[in-house]
């Protein structure tokens, strides 16, 4: 029997792949989407619900267990015996890096990608990051005023709760009610406000406060990296992908490791090579256009390993540009210490799934805050909450005494950190390892990326500027801002690798998403990204996506792909 040929394929169903199936199946075309992980099942997977005293080890995990399977994903902060499901097997997944050069690579692989476990904060970029005009890198080749439609189409369907503060930074959009900042959170907000005239805002996130478009408000059990039975975050598959399916035009094969794209001799694309995850068969899919979202850095992976006459050191890869820029933010952290005014014995309400905020301020324009020892800039973000677990556990006494302290003397903690914008840098850069192979014998990436003077500037920036604002919170017991800057790849934005410009011989795609070198091709994810910021980038990735999937589609029936 012929192979059935769809119109467009989609690599990976997370939040870039979602909204561009989404986009395409309701402009009517016929999309395949491969993913390499399998389905989640909310009764099996979802663990928002249990109790530490329902699983085997507490809530503390089973650290063999997790040192064995995945002894990089556990360093991952939401990476435990609730929720590893969530995280790759690292023996299955392999990577390298120079031995000098660490990086952490925490992936999701399933239906949904990182979309179950991530944090959900959702930022709007200003032309603060699309045109940095201060001498260093490129510009996007789009601005802020291309991408505003897309950001409130997203925020629109996907439910976004956050206030709106009126800030040229951090443009506002169009937001469901915030939730409301925390005991701690409103005196951080009076003590910065007044010391620095910054503003303290609570995040910003895609947690429905009301019922939003079918899906039912948050009940704020506050454990969203579990998975959540009543779709109250966004993740693609209660969200994006539904719609897409609605249409009846979107096809998922799961399970499906996608190895490169096959590459006819004339240079289009017409398939792609993947290989069955359970049964390792190989296999192949035909379409007409071939769409890359499968996270920054396995996008990136999958074109360099598309090799072809045409395009022998990789699928974008012509200029030699592909797999360079890389950036993650870095930040921090551990500055806090407690507020011994809000010790209670009253518990605050809980649940609430965000903490504060504080946007990006010096160096911004539009800002009188100046620091000319660094390019780009940082925000800060944190929280103010009661501890209870800690401290009982902590509490010397046994039986009544202990209960008693545990219920009278709940104390009251401030935390709070910053994160800074790693500059795009050619030297940050990843290859195909040409001795590692994954489970499935496709080439690992080596990822050869480090934090330059520009970033350890900048982290003395903020340093400074966390020490004063734990000194203008008076706290009991402050504990410091880490001297060290986080490792490269462990906030998990990783961004870059095949960006977006106009000239072909310093970037990869243009602005819609296409590689320059190749006409039916496409990457959407957060590899696309110029520069990137301070801010989370997911937000930002999504709506590329939905206008990368309205431009494939205007392209397809001019007949021009
Ligand atoms: C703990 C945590 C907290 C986070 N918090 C935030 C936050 O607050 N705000 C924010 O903006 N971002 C946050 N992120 C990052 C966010 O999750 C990602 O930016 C986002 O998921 C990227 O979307 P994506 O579609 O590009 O990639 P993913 O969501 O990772 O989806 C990519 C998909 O492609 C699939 N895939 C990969 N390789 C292949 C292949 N070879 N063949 C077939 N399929 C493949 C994967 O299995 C996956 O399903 C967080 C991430 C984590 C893990
Ligand atoms: S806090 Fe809200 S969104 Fe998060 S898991 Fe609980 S109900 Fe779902």
């Amino acid at each position: 029997m012929p192979q059935r040929q769809y119109e467009v394929l989609i690599i990976g169903s997370g939040a870039s792949g979602g909204w561009v199936a989404k986009e395409l199946t309701e402009r009517d075309l016929s999309v395949l989407m491969l993913e390499a992980g399998p389905p989640r099942i909310p009764t099996r997977d979802f663990t928002e619900h249990i109790w530490p005293y329902q699983l085997k080890f507490r809530g503390f995990g089973d650290q063999q267990r997790l040192l064995k399977n995945q002894p990089v994903q556990r360093l991952c902060y939401a990476c435990d015996e609730y929720s590893h499901q969530f995280f790759v097997n690292d023996h299955e997944n392999p990577y390298t890096f120079p031995p000098d050069k660490p990086f952490l690579w925490i992936r999701g692989r399933q239906i949904g990608g990182k979309t179950f476990c991530w944090a959900r904060e959702s930022y709007r970029f200003s032309d603060n990051e699309f045109k940095p005009r201060d001498g260093f890198g490129e510009d996007w080749p789009i601005s802020y005023k291309d991408l505003e439609p897309y950001y409130d189409l997203v925020e629109d369907f996907i439910g976004v709760s956050a206030s709106r503060e009126g800030l040229p930074q951090m443009p506002d959009g169009k937001f469901l009610p915030p939730m409301n900042l925390s005991c701690g959170g409103l005196e951080a907000r009076k003590v910065i406000e007044k010391k620095f005239g910054w503003r303290v805002m609570p995040d910003r996130v895609a947690n429905l406060t009301v019922p939003h478009r079918g899906r039912p408000a948050c009940h704020y059990c506050d454990q969203c990296q579990r998975g959540c039975h009543t779709a109250s975050y966004f993740n693609s598959p209660s969200v994006t992908l539904p719609a897409a399916f609605r249409t009846g035009k979107l096809t998922i094969v799961s399970d499906a490791v996608v190895s490169d794209v096959l590459m006819s001799p004339d240079g289009r694309a017409q398939g792609v090579h993947y290989i069955d995850r359970k049964t390792h068969e190989h296999r192949e899919a035909r379409a007409k256009v071939i769409v890359v979202a499968a996270g920054a850095l396995e996008s990136t992976r999958i074109l360099l390993n598309s090799k072809s006459s045409l395009h022998p050191h990789g699928v974008g890869n012509s200029e030699g540009v592909l797999g360079h820029y890389l950036m993650d933010h870095f930040t921090i952290e551990g500055a806090g210490g407690s507020m011994p005014a809000l010790r209670s014995s009253k518990r605050e309400p809980v649940g609430r799934p965000c903490g504060f905020l504080i946007p990006k301020y010096v160096n911004a324009s539009g800002t009188p805050d100046r620091n000319s020892n660094f390019l780009r800039g940082y925000r800060f973000d944190g929280d103010g909450s009661q501890e209870l677990y800690g401290h009982a556990f902590l509490l010397p006494e046994l039986g009544d005494a202990w209960r008693k302290r545990v219920r009278e003397e709940i104390p009251y903690y401030f935390s709070i950190e910053a994160q800074g914008e790693c500059l795009p840098r050619a030297e940050n850069f990843v290859t195909l390892d040409p001795n590692k192979k994954d489970a499935w014998g496709i080439p690992a990436l080596h990822i050869n990326a480090a934090y330059g003077e520009n970033e350890k500037a900048m982290a003395r920036g903020m340093r400074d500027h966390l020490s004063q604002i734990l000194d203008a919170m008076n706290l009991a017991s402050p504990t410091p801002p880490s001297k060290e800057l986080s490792m490269f790849g462990k906030n998990i934005h990783e961004c870059g690798t095949a960006r977006m410009g106009t000239d072909p011989k310093k970037s990869v795609v243009d602005g819609n998403c296409k590689v320059h070198d190749a006409r039916n091709v496409f990457v959407t994810d957060g590899a696309v990204f110029t520069t990137q910021g301070c801010y989370e980038p997911t937000l930002t990735i999504m709506a590329i996506s939905a206008r990368a999937g309205e431009r494939i589609a205007q392209s397809f029936r001019r007949g021009e792909l």
